[in-house]
């Protein structure tokens, strides 16, 4: 059993720059859980803190029944993978991988065993007499992966493992980690800022800005019912469309130009005064070239052909708005466009909420 329980962790550096706000968080036992935010947000000192790497300024952290807030990094059980990959360049690929197990004094038997057992599990078992020199990006990537899956611990955390690979390699072996993680009994806390990563990936996503988490939820939660702004825009390419809008005399509604979008009781009663936004994803937003009644009028800005679909950039009433149209409509700048927002797909939110 290695869940992680995460109690008000804060870590403050130099009496000044608060990089962890009182964090609470719960990871399940062998859960993939993503830790996403924008660069600077407290993601990778959140991780640091979790292997022993920072002691936390206040709060506490379990691993399992254990409290290991006070414990040194090598009797916390885990293994992390770092953003950089170090691997030692002096060492063949086979005691790179056997690393942690010689620390532990693992006996050769066992030392052998989980060597190769890890290097299949990454494709590299032809590599283990190589040295790091030898290899590409991408293998030594594999190499850190698999040093790190060698030991068996409980709990595996990784520091952005694919930010130094180039895109395709990214793609592939963020399909490959995904699926050896299935299959692996870790828990395992993966940090990143990119939000394709992280929707791909995670059982779960938290999202970080400013060293506090503004929300934890299944990816398609996350997408679909952005907690914050921050988070609608920080998730989705492209990010979610916000417009201000005002409210009806009788507050049931919220108008732009003559078009009337309806207020949900539960939406309006949580909604604070009337400085009020509604979020829509490009893809939930319908077009058409006829004029219809109750439909926006928009003119076409930029048209970007994007294969499976087109990107279209509309102003909407002195908003610029992000559209995804069919690929065989054909659009052109200037053209004027008319708009529907499918409503249930409209989020709400308070102007005020910054983050
Ligand atoms: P992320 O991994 O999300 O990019 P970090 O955890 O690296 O963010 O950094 C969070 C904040 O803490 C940043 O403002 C960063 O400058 C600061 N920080 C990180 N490490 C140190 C350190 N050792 N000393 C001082 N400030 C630090
Ligand atoms: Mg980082």
């Amino acid at each position: 059993m290695a869940d992680i329980r995460i109690q008000r962790v804060r870590k403050v550096f130099n009496n000044t720059v608060v990089a962890v706000n009182d964090v609470d968080l719960h990871i399940q036992d062998q859960e993939f859980l993503v830790l996403l935010g924008p660069s600077g947000c407290g993601k990778t000192t959140l991780l640091r803190c979790i292997a022993g790497l920072e002691d936390v300024t206040s709060g506490r952290i379990f691993i399992g029944e254990r409290d290991v807030t006070y414990l040194p990094p090598r009797q916390r059980r885990i293994a992390m993978v770092f953003q950089s990959y170090a691997v030692f360049p002096h060492m063949t690929v086979f005691e790179n991988i056997a690393f942690g197990l010689r620390m532990q004094k693992a006996p050769q038997h066992v030392v052998d065993e989980r060597v190769h057992e890890a290097a299949r599990l990454m494709h590299i078992e032809e590599l283990l007499e190589r040295y790091p020199a030898q290899l590409s990006g991408g293998q030594r990537q594999r190499v850190a992966v698999a040093r790190a899956i060698a030991v068996q611990s409980d709990v595996l955390l990784m520091d952005e493992p694919l930010s130094n690979l180039d895109a395709l390699l990214r793609l592939e072996m963020r399909a490959e980690l995904k699926r050896l993680f299935n299959r692996l009994q870790t828990t395992v806390v993966y940090v990143t800022h990119d939000q394709v990563e992280a929707m791909s990936m995670g059982d779960r996503i938290t999202v970080m800005n400013a060293g506090r988490l503004i929300q934890l939820d299944k990816p398609t939660r996350v997408y679909d019912y952005p907690a914050t702004k921050f988070v609608g825009g920080f998730i989705g390419n492209p990010p979610m469309n916000f417009l201000r809008v005002h409210l009806t005399d009788d507050q049931r509604a919220a108008s732009i130009g003559d078009v009337q979008i309806p207020i949900p009781d539960e939406v309006r009663r949580a909604l604070h005064g009337d400085r009020v936004e509604i979020g829509i994803r490009a893809e939930n937003i319908e077009v058409t070239t006829e004029r219809k009644e109750h439909w926006l009028p928009a003119e076409v800005a930029v048209v970007e052909p994007l294969g499976s679909h087109n990107l279209l950039t509309v102003e909407c009433g002195g908003h610029l708005l992000k559209v995804n149209v069919p690929a065989d409509l054909s659009l052109s700048p200037g053209m004027t466009i008319w708009l529907r927002f499918v409503p249930e797909k409209v989020r709400w939110f308070d102007s005020e909420s910054g983050q």
